[in-house]
């Protein structure tokens, strides 16, 4: 008897139908003898509306009632389709992330999880139910309901998995796999057939949405496969996983696109050691996060501008911590930016063909698109363009580098 572990997200649970649908398709891979444990996000856009809610009652809500309030949603569509899978005979119970021994850290709205107390789930697998579990929330150290971060569902999907030792997560979305791009930016997107943790976890940390961040990490570090795929169709999806074949011929496999950044730039510092500590340290310290630096050297040779890109929702915070920084180092001026888009191409093959910085550049500026900033690594690249360059520019790249024609 094998483990199967199934994730469904919002729009594969978006309605009655859909979720009559999804009890079916359980229903068939617990009838072949397997134990089968589901996790499951919100409704629809349930969480948004959630949080709509909230606004109308305060904009700045205590964090524990926030995450009280969020983590609702789940347990509408666990309970529903529990009863939707005992109403076709097949015996099922749907249990809250705390009930289910996912235990996280005291932190409110984006914990990591640390265990998964298996007690129960084992209890209710053996009696040969099949476990509806909610995704996105824990319990902490006091037993408060935890949240583990927007779109975290995935992650208590593998988490669950690692901790049951199951091989493979399958995650059923609204798209039949990973795509070479965003396929509501490029209709010739390609769906690949598999992908490294590596590339997916640049991927999903440079802005797609298609998995959590956090779910591909941990399944890297615990060895389980992903299984992304449609919740329509039978068709195999893309399978996440370690590399196989080393002589990879594509250098560039994916690009992605963040609409969800900001540009700060601390304008005519004094150049001299130590002012890029200062300035990090300080943003370190308040928690924010920096993705891109620049520094470029006044004419002068005394004065040095930085320019550092951070998420949009930090942006007004960042500010403020880089004025008072600003303020003691005597910088002239500190300008924000928020009418930015980060586009990136993200590929293990890069490592070993160069020039694709320099086609990169080069496709840009053909479609007269400038480049604000530039971050590389061994297995990426990285433009900050103007916000409304940025879907543009995903299409000329897609285009240029042959994504098309991926098989
Ligand atoms: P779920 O609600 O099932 O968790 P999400 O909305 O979080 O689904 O993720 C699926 C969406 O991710 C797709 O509808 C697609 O538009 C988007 N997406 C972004 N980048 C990609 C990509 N490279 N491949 C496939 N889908 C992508
Ligand atoms: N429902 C949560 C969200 O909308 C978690 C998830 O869908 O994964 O962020
Ligand atoms: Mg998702």
């Amino acid at each position: 008897m094998s483990i199967v572990v199934h994730k469904y997200g919002g729009t594969s649970v978006g309605t009655p139908e859909k979720i009559k649908n999804v009890a079916a398709r359980i229903k068939k891979v617990r009838d072949l003898g397997n134990q089968v444990v589901v996790i499951v996000s919100a409704m629809g856009h349930t969480t948004d509306e959630l949080i709509a809610l909230m606004q109308k009652i305060t904009p700045e809500p205590d964090p524990r009632e926030y995450d009280m309030l969020i983590s609702t949603g789940e347990q509408v569509s666990a309970s529903l389709l529990a009863m939707a899978l005992q109403s076709i005979n097949c015996p099922a119970i749907s249990l809250t992330g705390g009930q289910a021994g996912v235990q996280t850290e005291d932190i409110y709205r984006k914990a990591r999880i640390t265990h998964v107390h298996l007690e129960r789930l084992q209890k209710e697998l053996k009696t040969g139910k099949v476990v509806v579990i909610t995704g996105f929330q824990g319990i902490d150290s006091k037993g408060d309901i935890i949240t583990i971060g927007r779109g975290g569902s995935d992650t208590s999907a593998v988490a669950i998995a690692a901790a049951l030792k199951a091989d493979v997560c399958e995650i059923y979305t609204d798209v039949d796999g990973v795509y070479t791009t965003d396929p509501r930016i490029v209709k010739e997107a390609r769906k690949l057939s598999f992908i490294t943790y590596e590339e997916m976890l640049e991927l999903a940390s440079l802005g797609a949405q298609v998995l959590h961040l956090r779910a591909v990490e941990c399944a890297s570090i615990y060895g389980i496969t992903i299984h992304l795929r449609s919740s329509e169709k039978e068709d195999q999806g893309t399978f996440i996983e370690e590399a196989k074949k080393m002589e990879k011929k594509e250098a560039v496999r994916g690009i992605a696109l963040d609409e969800n950044i900001a540009k700060i730039g601390v304008l005519k510092v004094p150049d001299k050691p130590g002012i890029a500590a200062k300035i990090f340290t300080a943003l370190a310290n308040e928690k924010i996060n920096v993705d891109m630096i620049v520094q470029s050297i006044h004419s002068s040779g005394s004065l040095a501008d930085m320019a550092f890109s951070v998420e949009r929702p930090d942006l007004k915070q960042a500010v403020e911590v880089a004025k008072k920084v600003a303020k003691e180092l005597k910088a002239e001026n500190v300008v924000a930016d928020d009418d930015v888009a980060k586009v990136s191409l993200v590929g293990i093959g890069m490592v070993s063909q160069p020039g694709t910085a320099a086609k990169m550049f080069e496709t840009l500026s053909n479609e007269k698109i400038n480049i604000q900033m530039i971050a590389t690594s061994e297995i990426k690249i990285s433009c900050v363009v103007k916000r409304e360059a940025g879907k543009k520019a995903v299409q000329i790249l897609h285009k240029a580098f042959g994504l098309d024609k991926v098989s």
